[in-house]
């Protein structure tokens, strides 16, 4: 059997920028309230178009579970690793605080726990995963802009939307090959 290859597919033309996915993240993940830290975000985007015909995109980002992670290149103690589908995850236990990885991320999807005394970011909500549940945010989220599955699987959402939609990814410049897609 093929190994599954984890991807969110958003169409960020369905987001209400409600920030329930935010919410959900937080909760499900114990991440601290009332500080910056977040696993997940939603970014406004610039008006595009003409008055009266204007439009604005919401979207959402994290960490992009990059196949080419820079973060784990510079990780000097194998904190960060990527598992097998290729989620990047960080073992609290080896992190020594030094932070090059946050400086080594292009999406500034890292950030400094005091729970866990780590740097901490999105996991794909693995634990879920492995039960057979959705990440979070997808779960939560009440209108679908989020789509979890396995690229791999070519009747998977997240393969037929990308075979039937158009799509762009964050800062591709970077080469970091991203597991984060956005239909156009
Ligand atoms: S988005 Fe940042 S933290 Fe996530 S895998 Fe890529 S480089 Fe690492
Ligand atoms: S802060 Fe932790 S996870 Fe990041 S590079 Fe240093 S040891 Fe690795
Ligand atoms: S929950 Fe869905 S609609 Fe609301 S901000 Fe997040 S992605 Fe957008």
């Amino acid at each position: 059997m093929k190994r599954k290859r984890y991807a969110i597919v958003f169409d960020t033309k369905k987001c209400l920028n409600c920030k329930a996915c935010t919410v959900a993240c937080k909760f499900e993940n114990y991440v601290p309230v009332g500080d910056d830290s977040y696993r997940l975000w939603v970014t406004e985007m610039p008006l595009e178009g003409r008055f009266p015909v204007l439009r604005q995109e919401f979207r959402p980002s994290q960490c992009q579970h990059c196949e080419n992670a820079p973060c784990e290149k510079v990780c000097p103690t194998g904190a960060t690793f990527r598992t097998a589908e290729g989620v990047v995850l960080i073992d609290y236990d080896k992190c020594i605080l030094c932070k090059a990885c946050m400086a080594a991320c292009p999406y500034d999807a890292r950030f400094v726990s005091k729970k866990h005394d780590a740097v901490e970011k999105c996991t794909f909500c693995m634990h879920r995963v492995s039960e057979g549940r959705e990440p979070a945010c997808v779960e939560t989220c009440p209108v679908r802009v989020r789509e979890f599955g396995d690229l791999n699987d070519p009747d998977s959402t997240v393969s037929r939307l990308l075979n039937q939609r158009a799509y762009y990814q964050l800062k591709p410049e970077k080469n970091t090959r991203p597991r984060l897609f956005y239909l156009k």
